[in-house]
């Protein structure tokens, strides 16, 4: 809501949707409803007991005080074989910076990157919050839509048609968040191609899905050589560690960004939190089998839900290959009148579809893509199944 006694940088911002959505469907549980919460991305697992543990020897072992800014050297440490072990990345403790979480990271990267008026690449669908990250940054994001027929993936001409003498950055996940599509080591060279050829964009590769892939294959931007230089790669522990409540991001960044990012967070909240700082050290140390029952589940819960989904009418869906998402869509029943209701975009289709069945989506205005919602699937099996089943009649009888 608009009020005229705050900043225009906080009046201008959107609320994240992902989080209101998931306030919402809260809220509405606690009135007694019997709400499904498919809208946030958060696995629904514990986390694994040899971290919990790391955890409880750092506060035994009386970590209590300020870390440095930018983390600890034994958690850089562990970050630095991180990226060599996983991504074959050669990345410095000076090149290091772990901060509350990948948003945190992302709020720093376009904090020290961008001035008033440079212009911002999302391939969209993009992850709800870049948009914002860099507007408020004083960026102005550009959106290059890529559809479900190209597997919600953007082409090297895409690419090229976007840049202008004012675009200083892209960013982008892979595995993406909300489409779950992967780009592919051959995928990333041809755009990497287009990249080469302006020296002062900034590539943003959020990596933080990296290990939920079912295509079996992650690639960095930053394993070229030729890109190392003006690649940040973003990752952390939320997602594949099921530690989105202890929020530690990281970069591996060239020296100068990471120098800046360091300067940044050191005036805006310090360094992490430092018992969640030596839980990591754990979690990372760790070779990456020791959550492949999580990866494992994800997978059969995505079989399950895509399935259910192609027994729904009106339903458009890719084959998400790595994340935790499904994002139909569902173009179909946009200027329709369902069950006396009319409904004008993919975000009356998301509250539609919360009131009528208590189904908690988020609307694909969001993730930069109006004909979508994005449903959620780091859920219970049993959730998955009687949500579907419940949109299943909603939209057969309309
Ligand atoms: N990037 C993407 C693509 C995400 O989905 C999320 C969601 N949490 C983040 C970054 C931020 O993660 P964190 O919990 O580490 O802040
Ligand atoms: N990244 C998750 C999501 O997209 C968590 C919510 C958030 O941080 O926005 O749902």
């Amino acid at each position: 809501m608009m009020n005229t006694n705050l900043s225009d940088r906080v009046n201008q911002m959107a609320t994240s949707a992902t989080l209101a959505m998931a306030a919402k469907a809260r809220e509405l549980k606690e009135q007694g409803q019997s709400i499904i919460g498919l809208s946030l991305g958060e696995p629904d697992f514990t986390v694994p007991d040899f971290v919990k543990d790391a955890a409880i020897q750092a506060i035994n072992d009386n970590y209590h005080a300020y870390s440095p800014v930018d983390g600890y050297p034994a958690l850089k440490k562990a970050i630095q074989h991180k990226f060599k072990r996983d991504n074959g990345l050669d990345y410095g403790p000076d090149q290091i910076v772990v901060s509350t979480g990948a948003k945190q990271s992302l709020a720093n990267l376009a904090q020290v990157l961008l001035n008033e008026g440079d212009e911002v690449l999302l391939p969209a669908p993009y992850w709800v919050s870049y948009a914002d990250i860099a507007k408020v940054a004083g960026g102005i994001p550009v959106e290059i839509q890529a559809s479900i027929d190209t597997d919600f993936k953007i082409t090297p001409q895409d690419l090229e048609n976007a840049i202008t003498p004012k675009t200083k950055m892209m960013i982008y996940s892979s595995p993406c968040n909300p489409s779950g599509s992967v780009y592919s080591k051959k995928e990333l060279r041809a755009l990497a191609d287009v990249l080469i050829k302006y020296p002062d964009i900034v590539v943003i590769s959020d990596e933080i899905y990296e290990h939920i892939n079912f295509s079996g294959g992650h690639y960095s931007m930053a394993q070229f050589e030729d890109m190392y230089e003006r690649t940040v790669t973003v990752n952390g522990v939320s997602k594949a560690f099921a530690m989105t409540g202890w929020r530690i991001g990281y970069i591996g960044a060239p020296k100068y960004i990471a120098r800046a990012c360091n300067k940044m967070q050191g005036q805006v909240t310090s360094g992490a939190n430092c018992i969640a700082q030596m839980a990591t050290v754990k979690a990372l140390e760790t070779p990456p089998q020791a959550i492949q029952y999580m990866v494992d589940a994800f997978k059969e819960r995505r079989t399950l839900i895509l399935n259910l989904l192609a027994e729904i009418p009106g339903f458009k869906t890719n084959i998400p290959e790595g994340a935790f998402y499904v994002f139909p869509d569902i173009s179909y029943y946009i200027g329709r009148s369902i069950s006396g209701r009319q409904i004008n975009s993919a975000g009356d289709f998301a509250l539609f579809l919360l009131e009528k069945t208590g189904v908690a989506t988020v609307t694909g205005e969001a993730f930069g893509d109006p004909n979508c919602i994005r449903i959620s699937y780091a859920a219970a099996e049993s959730d998955i199944k009687e949500a579907m089943s419940r949109i299943k009649t909603l939209l057969s009888a309309s």
